[in-house]
């Protein structure tokens, strides 16, 4: 541990290495250069941490393709890499106070949701993938002729992985867990915003003792240190979590470089379905916490609420009662539900929205206003009246607004759900078991959510369908990702 950084005069949060992660060394990176890293509270710096660039990672690229190729890594039991995946999960549990005081100082997320939500499921994760590491297997397979033939489940090699900021620790999870427990070797590059949950748990990957380059941790930005990442030459796959906008760039970056597969989680704007059958409360407080958990900046936000016509008056107002009350403050407050946006530009982009869903005649409804004169802080916004064609109803905010649609049947929304670019996430509400059906099977999405929402389990596949992604992450679909299959042929 560097250093202690105060946040309150009670609350201390010790900040890790503020550095690069290559080959189990810290490192300045090789420019010498560093960038702050921000807290969304105050908008005041934290520290400044290293910044990588192309060549750190071309650096980290050689040192996991030694750990690739020659290390300990390839040659150990599948077992061992099992247990040294366990070992994180265990130091990440017995950290997790702290860990989660660093997500909420560095992305603004409310302490007790980062402990809740965001350690929680980590620490669920690589436990997870730890029990696959030696249950990982081919098939044999009865070929015509005197022959055994048998498949193996090969890790791809060097695996290049680039994540967001709005589940730091999480996002990181997803994508180390499996790429580890199949035999990889990993450079990873945290969101620009929110580094320092990912060195702090570089520091517990070489204690667990993971062999030299296995992990490498790359902090630095998209256009740099990311694109270089995909469009290097040895790098065999990359896995990215972030904006459709980005999701294009990697795949280009792919296709001019090395053809490298790539799995992508991206956008959304997912519809969440409301009938009028349903118990008014429960629908309210579950479309309240669908769209406003982790300030709206959740890939799988339900921002489109579509609420049938004969309900919609009041479930509007109920909405407006319900997001009034939701308690906006210190992210270190154990009674706040909403923290602040993670940055200026995330703000200003969300009050864009605000701006053009009134100007485009939605009916604001409540919120919509600052909140303080530092940080990054705003109200809890509903608007009602919305029309599918308005850009707040068709573009992913990434914020905590929310727009009311009203609808009138099973067709109708089916349709209008469908009728966006994304793909990720839906849900429906009802009592009516053919209209949960018909909205499960009509929807276009990677999870559908019936009466219930965000309900994410590290044993379920989540993924987009349409431009909201290729391939899926956690469960075992998520390990086929970082695997290709080898047939072996021999002749008897
Ligand atoms: P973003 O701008 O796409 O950034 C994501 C990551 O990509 C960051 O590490 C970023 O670096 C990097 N990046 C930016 N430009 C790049 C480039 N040209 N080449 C390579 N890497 C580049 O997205 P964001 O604003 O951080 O996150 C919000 C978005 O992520 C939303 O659209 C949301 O829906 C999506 N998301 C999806 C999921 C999912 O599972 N489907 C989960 C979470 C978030 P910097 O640090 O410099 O920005
Ligand atoms: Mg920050």
């Amino acid at each position: 541990m560097a250093s202690t950084v105060a946040v309150h005069d009670e609350i201390k949060v010790a900040l890790p290495q503020l550095k690069l992660l290559i080959n189990n060394r810290w490192v300045a990176s090789a420019s010498g250069k560093t960038f702050a890293t921000i807290n969304p509270s105050t908008g005041e710096e934290i520290c400044q941490v290293a910044e990588a660039d192309a060549m750190d990672v071309d650096l980290a690229v050689q040192a996991a393709r030694q750990a690739f190729e020659h290390g300990p890594w390839r040659k150990m039991p599948a077992s061992e890499r099992g247990r040294l995946l366990l070992r994180l999960a265990d130091l990440i549990e017995s950290h997790g106070n702290e860990l989660a005081r660093l997500e909420a100082l560095d992305n603004g997320k409310p302490v007790s949701v980062a402990t809740a939500v965001d350690v929680a499921r980590t620490v669920a994760c690589y436990r997870y993938f730890g029990g696959w590491a030696d249950k990982i297997h081919g098939k044999t397979i009865p070929i015509d002729g005197d022959y055994l033939c048998y498949t193996r489940h090969e890790p791809v090699g060097v695996v290049g992985q680039i994540i967001p900021w709005n589940f730091p620790m999480l996002m990181m999870a997803w994508k180390l867990a499996p790429a580890l427990a199949t035999g990889n070797t990993i450079l990873l590059k945290p969101a620009e915003q929110t580094p320092l949950s990912a060195l702090r748990i570089g520091e517990l990957i070489l204690e667990a003792g993971f062999p030299e380059g296995v992990v490498n941790l790359l902090p630095g930005f998209g256009p740099t240190a990311g694109a270089a990442i995909a469009r290097h030459m040895d790098i065999d796959k990359v896995a990215f979590t972030g904006s459709t906008e980005v999701g294009h760039l990697i795949m280009e970056a792919s296709a001019k470089s090395n053809l490298k597969p790539v799995t992508l989680e991206l956008g959304g704007k997912s519809p969440n379905i409301i009938f009028a059958d349903v118990d008014l409360d429960e629908a309210v407080e579950g479309a309240h916490r669908g769209l406003f958990s982790n300030q709206g900046q959740s890939c799988c936000a339900g921002s489109r609420v579509f609420v049938e016509e004969t309900m919609y008056e009041q479930f509007v107002e109920k909405s407006i009662v319900r997001a009034r009350s939701r308690v906006v403050g210190d992210p270190f407050d154990p009674r706040t539900e909403l923290g602040p946006l993670v940055d200026q530009s995330q703000f200003d982009t969300v009050m864009r929205y605000v701006e053009s869903g009134r100007k485009e005649g939605a009916t604001l409804a409540c919120g919509g206003e600052r909140i303080g004169s530092f940080g990054y802080f705003m109200q809890p916004t509903v608007f009602a009246d919305v029309q599918d064609t308005m850009r707040i109803a068709a573009e992913e905010i990434f914020g905590p607004v929310m727009s009311i649609i009203s609808f009138k049947n099973v067709d109708e929304v089916i349709a209008r759900a469908n009728h966006t670019k994304y793909g990720l996430a839906a849900a429906v509400w009802t009592r009516d078991i053919k209209k949960a059906l018909a909205v499960s099977n009509g929807v276009r999405a990677g999870t559908v959510w019936v009466n219930c929402y965000n309900v994410m389990d590290t044993r379920a596949p989540f993924g987009g369908f349409k431009q909201s992604g290729i391939g899926r992450e956690l469960g075992e679909y998520g390990l086929q990702q970082y695997t290709q299959v080898k047939s072996v042929i021999a002749k008897l």
